[in-house]
């Protein structure tokens, strides 16, 4: 069992609970269900590594939006779409054998060229053989 911390603000013992709390992003708000530990006097929060991972993905999914890179949701629909494994879509696509692993949970964001890459791709599913004839090529 984890020790409890106490609050820094007034040295009550803090206790785990999921609270409302609000993220912006260039001008757009999000309300996320953040866990963490919280002050029961005072309504300090303290986050662990885990608890920030929350904050993290919910803040990529506003930056995506904003920004207008796919989601992991749709990142998602367009690789099962293509048949892909997470590891073959990072090889074929780019980014490495993880990297869709960490697109789709929100940890990462793809760059503006993967996200382009996948809008022809799920508009042009055939267009997969060409990114396979260049995977099968002898490399020098
Ligand atoms: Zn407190």
């Amino acid at each position: 069992m984890e020790t409890h911390p106490m609050c820094h603000e007034d040295g009550t013992e803090m206790v785990r609970d999921v609270r409302p709390v609000e993220f912006s992003y260039k001008g757009q708000t999000m309300t996320v269900a953040m866990p963490g530990w919280y002050c029961p006097k005072c309504g300090e929060g303290l986050y662990t590594r885990a608890d920030m991972k929350v904050s993290d993905r919910a803040l990529n999914a506003m930056k995506a939006r904003c920004e207008g890179l796919l989601d992991g949701p749709q990142i998602k629909r367009i690789r099962k779409k293509l048949g892909l494994t997470q590891a073959a879509a990072g090889d074929l696509i780019g980014g490495g054998p993880k990297a869709f692993t960490k697109y789709e949970k929100g940890d990462a964001l793809t760059s503006r060229a993967v996200t382009n890459l996948l809008k022809v791709l799920d508009a042009l599913p055939d267009a997969l053989t060409i990114l396979r004839e260049n995977q099968d090529r002898p490399s020098c």
